[in-house]
């Protein structure tokens, strides 16, 4: 299948990979001319623009953007995919935006007669170079459908969560959630090894109790305790805090459109701008931790 790909990044790199891989023809494009190279080098074509790529006859198009901005530039401008693609090109976008704003291009590329599916992910760059990520995808269950081989070659759970904007809806949800956890199981490791618990002995009472949760039992965020977790390596690799920053801002944001209160994650949102303002925003997110432990520990 002849596919365009655009946004050549951490996540698109090599998502873009995979589906060489996986016998695809591909044609790319990124502001970053590096990142083009590497696909060319990797056996893709180079396109010239986001429109060119839409009128060299692909029959789908992805794109892995780093937020709403971009994708609306990519999609909707007069060199953008909507006023360029064929009638019959699929359109996935698999950036994290907000989904307010999935909804508003899926809805300009339905006036133009393309169906776009959002199709963010989870599963970080290691995910990415497995072709291990979930999709979590919003748009018609037809088109859902037709997608589905294709995102098969870049990930393992691929999801339909509904109408259009919902893949986003998911996303935000659970990573809402991801950054809340984080900071309650901080403080409870803190609380307990403050009070003079081990930290493996109180983690391992924890992931057989009801506290239990992804944060604690794999990615928990004390040193010591998860020998594979960010934590045991000065929390190098994994999910940014930067990048969880960003998703509890689009969580809290699109709570705010939809007068839904969410103290917790407003809360959560607050405690990774902090951290991030105190110059640690490349850490991974488990690394908010420190905020808990006494100084130099
Ligand atoms: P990145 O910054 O590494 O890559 C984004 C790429 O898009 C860059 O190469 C950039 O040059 C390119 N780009 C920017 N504007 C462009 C345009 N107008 N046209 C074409 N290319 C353009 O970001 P990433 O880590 O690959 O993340 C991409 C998306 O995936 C983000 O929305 C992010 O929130 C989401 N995400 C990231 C992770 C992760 O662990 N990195 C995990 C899940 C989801």
């Amino acid at each position: 299948m002849k596919i365009g790909f655009l946004g050549l990044g951490n996540m698109g790199g090599p998502m873009a990979r995979n589906l060489l891989k996986a016998g695809h023809e591909l044609v790319v494009f990124d502001v970053q001319a590096e990142a083009v190279a590497a696909l060319v080098q990797a056996g893709a074509q180079a396109g010239a623009s986001p429109g060119a790529i839409a009128a060299s006859k692909v029959e789908v198009i992805v794109t892995m953007l780093p937020a709403a901005a971009h994708v609306r530039g990519v999609y909707l401008g007069a060199d953008g995919l909507v006023a360029n693609a064929a009638p019959g090109c699929l359109l996935i976008d698999c950036s994290t935006i907000d989904p307010f704003t999935a909804r508003e291009v899926a809805a300009a590329a339905a006036q133009a007669g393309l169906a776009l599916l959002d199709a963010p992910v989870s599963g970080g760059t290691g995910g990415a170079e497995a072709g291990t990520l979930t999709f979590m995808v919003g748009g018609d269950e037809a088109v859902f459908a037709q997608a589905k081989p294709l995102l098969a070659a870049m990930g393992r759970n691929i999801v339909h969560c509904g109408a259009s904007g919902n893949g986003q809806v998911a996303k935000v949800a659970n990573n809402m959630l991801l950054g809340i956890s984080m900071a309650g199981v901080s403080e409870a490791m803190a609380l307990g090894v403050a009070l003079g618990m081990d930290p493996v002995t109180l983690a391992g009472i924890i992931n057989t109790s009801s506290g239990r949760c992804w944060s604690s039992e794999v990615y928990n965020p004390w040193p010591g305790v998860v020998p594979t977790a960010p934590a045991a390596r000065g929390y190098s690799g994994g999910f940014g805090t930067d990048l969880m920053l960003k998703d509890l801002g689009l969580a809290t944001e699109a709570a705010r459109l939809a007068k839904q209160p969410v103290p917790m994650g407003a809360l959560a949102q607050q405690l990774y701008q902090g951290f991030s303002h105190a110059g640690h925003g490349r850490l991974d997110f488990s690394a908010l931790v420190r905020n808990y432990q006494p100084e130099g520990a």
